[in-house]
């Protein structure tokens, strides 16, 4: 059994990420830019977008945090993303969710212009990717998919089953594995028994936000599961995915703490690079 190493490889990424834009900094004298928005007082939004900016930085990005209070009107905020559009300097956008609820998300969601959408979540970047093209992908899944790969570079026709069908999760995740030849199955709250669905899957995902909700039995011998879920539990951090039990069933899994987390944010720095590549070209 193998413990994906989630921080390792994000590590990595970043490594990697760092390398490619000192290099674009010595021939073209300019590096990416990732600008994040962060409305109100929430702490694990702070926290985050703190993280972010620490992170951007380390790999010799440009990051700016824009901070509004929580009672900012909507208007203020779609005309500063029609500025942050229209920057050169600015490769990447993110407006942190969750959103006050003056604030129409769905119209945030789409005012962000799709090639600096480093979330993936403008409906242009979630078509593109539902119907195979390239686009930018939502973080997570994004970073999913390369710990999945570190264990199996080749999932043509395995069975993957995906738990949760959110637009940040779920969806973009099952039709990551779907490009990748899987056969996928997403389930959710409504879906009769869970159990047997599970227990089909050669790759696993959770992504639910329910504590320990996989248990040993659901889960067939030697697949690789990926546990997204971070959850409170009498003060601790656990994922969906009861780790002490399935560790010994499964033939690979992510660690919460330290498994698919530390990937999101390597992930956002990739799409902020990628941004950036393709308005150079
Ligand atoms: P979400 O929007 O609440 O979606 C949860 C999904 O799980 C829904 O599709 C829901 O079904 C399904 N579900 C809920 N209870 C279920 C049950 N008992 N059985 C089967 N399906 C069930 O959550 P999310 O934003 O995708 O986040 C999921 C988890 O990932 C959370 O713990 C979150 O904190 C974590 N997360 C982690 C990262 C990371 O970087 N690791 C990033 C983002 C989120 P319905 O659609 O039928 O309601």
């Amino acid at each position: 059994m193998m413990i994906i190493d989630g921080k390792k490889e994000a590590e990595l990424l970043r490594e990697e990420i760092k390398k490619e834009i000192l290099k674009i900094k010595k021939s073209k004298n300019k590096v990416p830019g990732l600008t994040v928005i962060l409305i109100g007082n929430y702490t694990p939004s702070q926290i985050y977008v703190k993280n972010k900016e620490k992170n951007s930085k380390e790999v010799g990005m440009n990051s700016d945090v824009i901070k509004y209070s929580d009672d900012v009107s909507e208007k203020e905020i779609l005309n500063k993303i029609k500025e942050l559009n229209n920057d050169q300097n600015v490769s990447g956008i993110l407006v942190q969710l969750p959103l006050p609820k003056q604030i129409d998300k769905e119209k945030i969601i789409n005012s962000i212009h799709p090639s600096k959408d480093v979330d993936g979540f403008n409906p242009v970047n979630v078509g593109n990717l539902s119907s195979g093209y390239q686009g930018l992908v939502p973080c997570t899944p994004m970073g999913c998919l390369m710990l999945i790969k570190k264990v199996e570079k080749n999932l043509s026709g395995k069975h993957a089953v995906v738990i949760g069908r959110s637009n940040l999760n779920g969806k973009p995740m099952a039709q990551l594995l779907l490009k990748e030849n899987c056969t996928v199955t997403i389930v959710h709250s409504k879906t009769k028994n869970l159990q047997q669905e599970c227990l089909k899957a050669d790759i696993l995902v959770a992504a639910v936000g329910v504590p320990n909700l996989v248990k040993k039995d659901w889960v067939k011998k030697d697949a690789i599961v990926i546990d997204v879920g971070i959850n409170k539990l009498n003060d601790k951090i656990v994922g969906d995915v009861e780790f002490d039990q399935v560790k010994d069933i499964a033939k690979a899994i992510t660690p919460v703490p330290g498994g698919v987390g530390p990937m999101t944010i390597a992930c956002l720095l990739k799409n902020t690079l990628e941004c950036f590549k393709a308005s150079q070209t």
